[in-house]
């Protein structure tokens, strides 16, 4: 499976910020196609990357959606405006289950709206340390998995992000062969429900990935590329782990 870096740049970087980004990653990343590129940035950036995009190899993702179309929902925004202007989008976030209390049955609706608008969405998993001391990480991880897949019959296009929340933003990330052990049993879960497609499913890590630890990470066989915060803001560390995960091809 090619491998798939995406950066979450969550709230940071202007418009002009993102495009200063993007003029230094378009030459060094279009060299690289044996990985594929997401970025994921606020909002108010995706229209003027979209256009910056054009004829590169880079992708482009939203950090949310709201699971209705259209309506009075003032601030949401929703897949069908998104379609115009990225082709990924990521729910169920740690940070927004925990900051904005989104629940299992929220991001059921939302992967459901991401799905049927055609768009690919990235479900992010991933136990608390709490969890993961009381020896409770796969029933969470499982449970998170099944909630959010509820009665959705086709995952074609689905991206699982199994990101333990005592990795993230912390400089302290799993082990590359806890992320593997954990991506196996995600990977046996899929499987449970829908077959032979869980062979598809790319399995992202996600936590402190940074340029030194990457390889490590996508040389398991279970770990499909990573999902990456504070080190894809920087775009020299940002290629330089894209570089890194050629190692799989
Ligand atoms: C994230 O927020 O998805 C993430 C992985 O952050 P960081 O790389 O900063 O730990």
């Amino acid at each position: 499976m090619k491998p798939l870096i995406i950066a979450n740049w969550k709230m940071n970087k202007s418009v002009n910020e993102s495009l200063s980004f993007f003029n230094q990653i378009i030459d060094p990343l279009s060299k690289i196609n044996s990985v594929t590129t997401v970025i994921c940035p606020p909002f108010t950036s995706l229209s003027e990357l979209n256009k910056s995009i054009a004829g590169t190899n880079i992708k482009l993702g939203a950090q949310n959606i709201y699971f209705e179309n259209n309506g009075a929902y003032t601030g949401e925004i929703s897949t069908s405006m998104l379609k115009e202007l990225c082709s990924y989008v990521i729910v169920g976030h740690s940070e927004r289950r925990t900051l904005f209390n989104e629940s299992d049955l929220e991001i059921n609706m939302k992967l459901k709206a991401v799905i049927n608008e055609g768009l690919t969405p990235i479900l992010c998993i991933g136990e608390s340390i709490e969890s993961r001391t009381n020896g409770n990480a796969n029933q969470v991880i499982g449970e998170q998995i099944t909630k959010g897949l509820e009665k959705i019959a086709s995952i074609n296009n689905l991206v699982i992000a199994y990101e333990p929340i005592w990795a993230i933003g912390t400089g302290k990330s799993a082990s590359s062969e806890i992320a593997q052990e954990m991506s196996v049993i995600i990977r046996s879960k899929i499987h449970e429900l829908y077959g032979v497609m869980s062979e598809k499913i790319p399995i992202l890590y996600g936590g402190s990935v940074n340029s030194e630890n990457i390889k490590d990470f996508v040389s398991k066989d279970d770990i499909n590329g990573a999902l990456v915060g504070s080190a894809s803001l920087d775009p020299k560390s940002f290629i330089s782990i894209v570089s890194e995960s050629q190692i799989q091809t």
